[in-house]
């Protein structure tokens, strides 16, 4: 970390993967630990809740018809349906970490990341993680408990079909060990923070630089 800040503009930070591979829990890791400065945003979503979800901290949960009225009146920057629900990022809350210069993470599907990077282009960072393996997949999903035997066949028929969108992302992650997923991801943010484009005070800085004087008072 830099000591000296350097007014930059913010981006948003895109995680996706297929259910299972551990994008949540790295999510979850890097929002909750305040070094990192990020914001998590919080989705809406149709689907109901898991029993160790909370209402307002995994989702907002919310029925179809407010879903299309949020929808219906912009309010949502990206949507889109999976398996079988619906889920939109609230607009508002991204323009305001945004427009204060801070950055966001992202918990979403690769429909939604295309609509992201459509309309925010530079503004955002893409990471897929990759499982080690299906079989590794499956019983995430298993031991997680918290699908029924036919949600969690549906997730992993639709997996297959998610893995192939990992040619779209900047970066990709195969979560064997989460910790390593984890210091992999940090590294990525760090090296993101540092681009000279997103550093619009450096000009300034380095004016301010240029014009001290190169002695010891
Ligand atoms: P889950 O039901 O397991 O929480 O999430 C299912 C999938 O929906 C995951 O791939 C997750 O990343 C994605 N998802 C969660 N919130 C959003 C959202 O706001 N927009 C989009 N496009 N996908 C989302």
């Amino acid at each position: 970390m830099q000591a000296t800040t350097i007014e930059r503009r913010g981006f948003i930070l895109i995680l996706s993967s297929p259910s299972g591979a551990g994008k949540t829990t790295l999510t979850r890791a890097v929002a909750s630990d305040p070094k990192w400065g990020l914001d998590l945003s919080i989705s809406v979503t149709t689907r109901q809740r898991r029993p160790s979800e909370i209402d307002g901290k995994h989702y907002n949960f919310i029925d179809r018809e407010a879903f299309d009225a949020l929808r219906g009146a912009d309010n949502l920057l990206e949507w889109a349906e999976v398996h079988g629900n619906f889920y939109g990022t609230p607009r508002r809350p991204v323009e305001k970490v945004l427009g204060a210069g801070r950055d966001m993470i992202f918990d979403i599907d690769y429909q939604g990341t295309r609509q992201v990077r459509g309309k925010l282009a530079e503004d955002v960072v893409t990471v897929f993680i990759l499982p080690p393996s299906l079989a590794e997949l499956r019983h995430r999903l298993e031991r997680r408990a918290e699908d029924s035997p036919e949600t969690i066949e549906k997730r992993l028929a639709n997996s297959r079909i998610e893995i192939q969108r990992w040619v779209e992302y900047d970066y990709v992650l195969v979560n064997d060990d989460l910790d390593d997923a984890f210091h992999a991801l940090k590294g990525i943010l760090t090296a993101e923070r540092l681009k000279r484009a997103r550093n619009t005070g450096l000009a300034d800085f380095v004016d301010g630089l240029l014009a001290e004087p190169d002695t010891i008072a």
